[in-house]
């Protein structure tokens, strides 16, 4: 009968607000060249996968017992790194982890977002977003890019002006973007603080390790804003993408806030093992991202050569255009062993860079296109 019917009975008593949403899905396909997700393609070196081995041995024994709730030595190491990187003294205390960036996001949404209140990002940005957003309850506002260029760029002017016309509870800032590719101007940060002054607003710097050179960090600015937070991820520079190991900075009150919506014990002992482990090779771990930086510039040439107009990138992606319909060349270049993103850009597609071989069996897909997919 209809009652028995386990989607009617599911849809039923599910969330008003979840009806009719789909999830997360970038497709894991086991295709030769796997660039859609912008993972590292880069294996983890021999001394990281030693030092990581016996960091994880270590645990074991122990797992009787919950890991560190307060993962200290992990905060302090991230510190550190941070600091290293950015040249702006930070201490554990201004330091936040979880399982990958999207918890951190997750954990600020759930403090300071929610029911009855607003998020707003500049779209195309990181399409999780808006998921994780509104999956906590909190009315999502698609801000735009671009006006008044025609590009994707977001100038201060456009971004204050849409923070002020719209006053979110939290604002989301992508730098260097995802899909687009380019890392914002400090400018824009800056006139978006200043137009939200009592908004949490987070800058998500996923790939700051491959912007181009003068490309400052946001951490720069956290000092005079006691609301900002920057979110960074071991995921993608340090080739880490499966210890899930995600951060953030940001001030330690605004930290406090975090400890009320985490899970007791949300980080495992593993987990905390890998990422010190990995902390303290992280020269080992970060020599691939020089190499990566190299393919992406040789793809954004090459792909302006052939035709196929990319957006600058600061990233370990180029998002490309020029495309007559996105989803039937994303179909041939599969169909040609290359798996790249449908972002659901009208004309685009965004591939990852990766190692030589993969820029060259993913170039001499798109020379192979036909004229057609122009
Ligand atoms: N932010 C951005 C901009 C991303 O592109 C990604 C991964 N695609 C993430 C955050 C989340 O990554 P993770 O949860 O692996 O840290």
């Amino acid at each position: 009968s209809a009652a028995q019917d386990p989607t009617a009975l599911v849809q039923a008593l599910l969330r008003e607000d979840l009806r009719g949403q789909s999830a997360y899905g970038a497709p894991q396909l086991d295709v030769p060249v796997r660039l859609n997700t912008n993972e590292n393609s880069y294996d983890v070196p021999d001394d990281v996968v030693d030092a990581v081995t016996d960091a994880v041995a270590r645990t074991a024994r122990h797992l009787n017992r919950y890991p560190d709730r307060e993962f200290v030595a992990l905060r302090s190491a991230l510190a550190s790194y941070l600091t290293g990187q950015t040249g702006v003294t930070l201490t554990a205390e201004q330091v936040w982890a979880a399982n990958g960036s999207n918890e951190v996001l997750q954990h600020l949404v759930q403090a300071f977002g929610g029911p009855g209140r607003t998020a707003l990002g500049f779209t195309p940005a990181y399409s999780m977003h808006p998921i994780i957003a509104r999956t906590m309850g909190t009315t999502w506002v698609d801000g735009l890019r671009g006006a008044p260029s025609g590009t994707f760029d977001l100038t201060p002017g456009s971004a204050a002006e849409q923070v002020r016309r719209h006053r979110p509870h939290v604002v989301f800032l992508c730098s260097p973007n995802n899909p687009t590719g380019t890392a914002l101007g400090l400018d824009v940060v800056r006139a978006v603080l200043d137009a939200a002054p009592t908004s949490l607003v987070v800058v998500d710097e996923a790939y700051a390790e491959f912007a181009r050179p003068g490309t400052p960090s946001a951490v720069t600015l956290l000092e005079d804003h006691p609301l900002l937070v920057v979110t960074r991820t071991m995921s993608k520079a340090f080739a880490l993408a499966g210890a899930r190991v995600g951060y953030l900075a940001g001030a330690a009150e605004l930290l406090d806030a975090l400890r009320l919506v985490r899970l007791p014990y949300h980080l495992s002992d593993p987990t905390q093992a890998v990422a010190l482990a990995a902390l303290e090779h992280h020269p080992s771990l970060l020599r691939t991202v020089e190499a990566i930086k190299e393919q992406r510039d040789r793809i954004v040439a090459e792909l302006d050569t052939l035709g196929y107009p990319p957006v600058p990138s600061d990233a370990n992606f180029v998002l490309f255009g020029g495309l007559a319909d996105a989803p039937s060349t994303w179909r041939a270049l599969l169909d040609a062993g290359v798996l790249v993103r449908d972002v659901g850009l009208p004309g685009y597609l965004r591939v990852t860079a990766g190692t030589p071989a993969e820029t060259d069996a993913f170039l001499a897909a798109v020379s192979g296109l036909p004229d057609s997919h122009r």
